[in-house]
């Protein structure tokens, strides 16, 4: 595993934990010579893991579109930021760079981007895993809705499959290394 992505909230959220959790990740990477890939951005848990991954010596890619560079205040101090024309195109090239995917605490973008990567799971794009660090159970309900939804006869068994997850990150990433389409 060459480089991952990493979806996480633009917000810090109210727990220490997250904040936490993103540092944790970001130096994980850093210390598994892992590229981390995001949106580019410097707000809360994103601003956070890039920052940790940079101070470890890690090699950090930032992808952001043109609308957001204001916005979501492009991050110059990485190893590469990429402005693209839009979202659609921020994601493509998310997908494309990344050998995986890390979905950290995060709001409706960070969501989106899950559900998206699932959903050309579903239509064969790519064969990646997507990885749900679960800090402080935050996404027990997610989990539980996507195992329902599965049950349910809505998800098909090995796309469900795509997603791992985890509490910690290390052993998190362990199981996407070793992850196995
Ligand atoms: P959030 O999890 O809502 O804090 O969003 C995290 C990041 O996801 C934002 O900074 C956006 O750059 C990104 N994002 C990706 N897709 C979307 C989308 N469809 N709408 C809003 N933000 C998005």
């Amino acid at each position: 595993m060459k480089s991952l992505s990493i979806f996480c909230g633009s917000s810090s959220g109210t727990n220490g934990l997250y904040k936490h959790a993103a540092e944790q990740s970001g130096k994980l990477l850093a210390d598994n010579n892992i590229t981390l890939i995001y949106g580019g951005g410097s707000f809360g848990l994103m601003g956070i893991a890039a920052n940790a991954a940079m101070q470890n010596g890690g090699k950090v890619v930032g992808i952001i579109p043109t609308i957001l560079v204001e916005k979501e205040a492009a991050k110059r101090d990485i190893t590469e930021l990429i402005v693209v024309d839009s979202m659609q195109e921020r994601k493509q090239k998310l997908m494309e760079l990344s050998d995986g995917f890390l979905i950290l605490p995060g709001g409706f973008g960070t969501m989106d981007e899950l559900f998206e990567m699932m959903a050309f799971v579903n239509l064969g794009v790519h064969k990646k895993p997507c990885g749900i660090l679960n800090t402080n159970g935050f996404y027990d309900h997610l989990i539980a809705f996507i195992d329902h939804a599965t049950e349910q006869g809505f998800v098909r068994r090995r796309v469900r499959d795509f997603i791992v997850h985890d509490n910690e990150p290390e052993s998190l990433l362990r199981t996407m290394i070793s992850f196995q389409a």
